[in-house]
């Protein structure tokens, strides 16, 4: 049986697994009742079970019939802080949290992949550990659990693993080589000044005059800095300073994120920016906390995994259903294990516009076309047979 007809056999069970996650979400690092589901289904299929790494993660392993490389598949597991507004009948049952990115969708294509797996496992060599990772969403999950050892014994060789994607159509898979998520680094900065009456200016140093010069000022780093064929972002997300309408206050707190793709781009944006907000602050006579820190490195695919995968896609789906166009601001940990070990994060596609199934991830009315299960299940093992040299 090819990938996509013994994935499709199993499709029924992937979207009861998908569905029973949506109705019971977890947050990061609390996803006790996931993971304990997923340990018993890999415990049944024959894998060897580790429960407790970063407080939930959980890793299977199982040996094929001859020796050979060690494969990592990584699913992530956590929920979002999203008070979930689909009407769906499968909807959340817990308030103010939700599925909404789609690691529900994850955690049954690592169960299928997992069941698949097991039933030809007289067919392929080496090693599969299928990680099963707590907090994605900027908890960092993957650091904790590689900070727990979960990249030693067995050290894998090759590392996969895959987001469902609402800017894609269902029925195609996305796999680009290099970069195709961006590093992330936080910034927070405290602009301190000295408060006074609003009315006396020239007896206060004002934050709030020099923190809005700072935020204008940081907008030149992209535009005049970065080279026009490269890319990076910085944003601003809070601004907080104040109390009343005639008083000038002591301090301000700006945040933000940078993004950037490339090493160097992102050493210089980090560099501008604290050039510029700490020189605005000496002008204007303030006092500047500055504190930028890095949280995730950029994803980035290694070349021959990548093409491992593209191909394994390809004689799932046809050459016309696999593309190489999603490249993304956005920033995803599984960039961790890309830093230790050679691999590929690819997209599923999960819309549908015919059936309205477009919102975008994180929005309460997320969802996904489940045929994206199958899918993404077969060409998971698909490309797990080609890397572990599989006979059949
Ligand atoms: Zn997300
Ligand atoms: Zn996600």
């Amino acid at each position: 049986m090819n990938s996509l007809a013994a994935a499709l056999a199993i499709q029924d069970k992937m979207v009861a697994w998908r569905r029973d996650f949506h109705r019971h979400p977890e947050p990061a690092f609390q996803e006790r009742r996931t993971a304990g589901i997923v340990a018993a289904h890999l415990e049944k299929r024959g894998y060897r079970v580790k429960t407790g790494i970063a407080e939930t993660g959980v890793v299977g392993v199982m040996e094929g019939a001859r020796p050979g490389p060690v494969l990592m598949l990584r699913f992530d597991m956590d929920a979002l802080p999203v008070q979930e507004r689909t009407g769906a009948a499968y909807a959340s049952e817990v308030p103010g949290c939700m599925h909404a990115c789609g690691h529900d969708a994850h955690l049954a294509i690592g169960m299928g992949v997992a069941e698949l797996l097991a039933g030809c496992r007289q067919d392929w060599g080496g090693t599969v550990k299928l990680v099963f990772q707590p907090a994605e969403e900027g908890a960092g999950g993957a650091e904790r659990m590689v900070a727990e050892g979960v990249l030693d014994d067995p050290r894998p060789d090759a590392f996969l693993a895959c987001h469902v994607w609402l800017d894609r159509p269902v029925g195609t898979i996305d796999v680009r080589t290099g970069p195709v998520m961006a590093a992330a680094d936080k910034l927070v900065c405290l602009v301190r000044g000295q408060g006074g009456h609003g009315a006396l200016p020239q007896h206060a140093v004002d934050p709030i005059v020099a923190a809005a010069q700072m935020v204008v000022a940081v907008q030149t780093v992209v535009s005049r800095n970065v080279d026009p064929l490269d890319t990076a972002v910085v944003s601003f997300g809070s601004i907080r300073g104040g109390e009343a309408c005639n008083v000038i206050p002591s301090e301000v707190e700006l945040t933000g994120t940078i993004r950037s793709f490339l090493p160097e781009t992102r050493e210089m944006v980090i560099r501008r920016t604290r050039e510029l907000m700490e020189g605005v602050g000496r002008a204007c006579g303030v006092g500047v906390d500055l504190e930028i820190t890095p949280m995730t490195p950029a994803v980035i695919n290694d070349l021959a995994v990548a093409e491992r995968l593209r191909k394994a896609a390809e004689s799932v789906l046809g050459t016309d259903r696999v593309t190489a166009e999603v490249r993304t601001m956005g920033a995803e940990d599984a960039a961790v294990f890309l830093q230790q070990v050679p691999g590929c994060y690819f997209f599923v596609g999960a819309a549908n516009s015919e059936r309205g199934i477009t919102a975008p991830h994180h929005s309460p009315t997320f969802d996904l076309d489940e045929e994206c299960l199958a899918i993404g299940a077969a060409v998971m093992v698909e490309v797990a047979g080609s890397l572990l040299a599989r006979s059949c």
